[in-house]
């Protein structure tokens, strides 16, 4: 007799939610993590009486009620509602792209008027195109949206996002942005969204709470004293290191974030706000009391804290944020993959285990499907 049923290494969304479930099963869980607090990219760290998101921003947004349901019985969510601004050379723009967009790029005010101006860019798109399918990020937002929009607020915000020209981009990153001809500036077409009231850390205190935890303890420094431990294990870290990178090394991009404490209540008047042209370095400055504090509670706060988001190229050692879905990469996934799918006694998953870049929702449906056919 093992001493755990699971050992899950890990303790983001994915560990954390199957500790949850599995121990609502009996089961006795160890939850080992390599940082030196829980939560992985969810956490959060109070700064001046404000929840700053350590590892980028994170808005919950989903249409899945059962997942809303679930996550709010564990963590009541509030009302915030995902509306960046664009910053392009100054001027301000809402996103996504809609009717108040519209009216700030060109002073259109009704719908058709917005159509036929979209259209007729459109319409020049496609004589570039010459009947051709778009190749590549360029050629597919110009026929999306037409070159203002383009030019002013997606070339260089992307470019800087993925550190690569949009020329060489492939076009269904782009597509998932929503085009609308009404005044609502609801980043995500989702359901339920919101932040949890309180903090995200209460989210990974309550999934945890009764479950035995241990931070800066690392998998790979004690690896057969920890296969030892529990009948089955969870493994939430990266599938290639799982296997010496015997393969060869999965890419990512990463993010730098650079922390500012202000003396003022409100910095930005909004969480998001893109700079979307090329000269400013940073893709986006969040700040982040605006995720939890609306109306007149902004202004008792009497500092702030921003973070600015410097989108950078990964080597190993870094943070790895955004698996890269390039055609190398996936190869080099399959094969770990293959490896994976043989194993009786490890369950893989998760952003890194899986190499997909999974939104919290998607995290949360999957452990709960994992659940629900047992
Ligand atoms: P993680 O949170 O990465 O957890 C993995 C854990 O495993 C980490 O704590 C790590 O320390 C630990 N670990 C790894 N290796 C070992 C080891 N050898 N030994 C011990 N422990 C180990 N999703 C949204 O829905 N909305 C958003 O707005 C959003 N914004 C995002 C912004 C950024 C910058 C990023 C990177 C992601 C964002 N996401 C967002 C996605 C979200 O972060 C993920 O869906 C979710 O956090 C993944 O959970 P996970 O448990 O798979 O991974
Ligand atoms: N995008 C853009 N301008 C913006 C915001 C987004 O051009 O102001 C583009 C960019 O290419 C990005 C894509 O839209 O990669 C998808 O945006 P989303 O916010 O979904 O990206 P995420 O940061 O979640 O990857």
């Amino acid at each position: 007799m093992k001493k755990y049923d699971y050992l899950i290494v890990g303790s983001g969304l994915f560990g954390s939610t199957f500790a949850y479930k599995a121990m609502q099963q009996g089961k006795k869980c160890l939850v080992i993590d390599k940082r030196l607090h829980l939560g992985g990219n969810i956490y959060s760290e109070k700064i001046e009486g404000i929840n700053v998101h350590k590892y980028g921003a994170h808005i919950f947004h989903t249409s899945n009620r059962h997942v809303w349901d679930f996550v709010n019985s564990i963590v009541e969510f509030n009302r915030y509602t995902n509306s960046p601004i664009a910053n392009y050379k100054g001027k301000l723009y809402n996103l996504p792209f809609n009717m108040n967009t519209f009216y700030q790029m060109w002073g259109v005010i009704t719908p058709s008027e917005a159509m036929e101006r979209i259209e007729e860019q459109k319409h020049e798109a496609a004589i570039l195109l010459n009947g051709c399918e778009p190749q590549n990020l360029e050629e597919q937002a110009l026929l999306l949206v037409g070159k203002d929009i383009y030019e002013r607020l997606i070339k260089g915000y992307t470019e800087k996002q993925w550190g690569r020209k949009c020329t060489e981009l492939p076009g269904f990153i782009i597509k998932r942005l929503p085009v609308r001809l009404i005044f609502d500036n609801n980043y995500f077409n989702d359901k339920y969204q919101g932040i949890p009231i309180g903090g995200y850390n209460r989210l990974t205190d309550g999934l945890l709470t009764g479950v035995e935890t241990m931070v800066n303890t690392d998998f790979f420094e004690n690896r057969a004293y920890w296969e030892s431990v529990a009948d089955k294990i969870v493994f939430t870290g990266k599938i290639d290191e799982y296997y010496g990178f015997r393969f060869g090394e999965l890419e990512y991009r990463t993010v730098r974030f650079e922390e500012e404490i202000h003396d003022c209540c409100n910095y930005q008047g909004n969480a998001v706000v893109n700079y979307t042209e090329a000269e400013i370095p940073y893709t986006r400055i969040i700040e982040h009391k605006h995720f939890e504090m609306f109306g007149t509670e902004v202004d008792k706060c009497h500092k702030t804290v921003i973070s600015k988001e410097y989108s950078t190229e990964w080597k190993p050692g870094m943070e790895s944020y955004y698996p890269v879905n390039d055609k190398k990469n996936s190869t080099l996934y399959d094969r770990y993959k293959l490896l994976a799918d043989n194993e009786s006694n490890v369950i893989f998953g998760g952003r890194l285990a899986e190499y997909k870049y999974y939104d919290m929702h998607n995290i949360v449906e999957k452990v709960l499907g994992i659940f629900s056919n047992s």
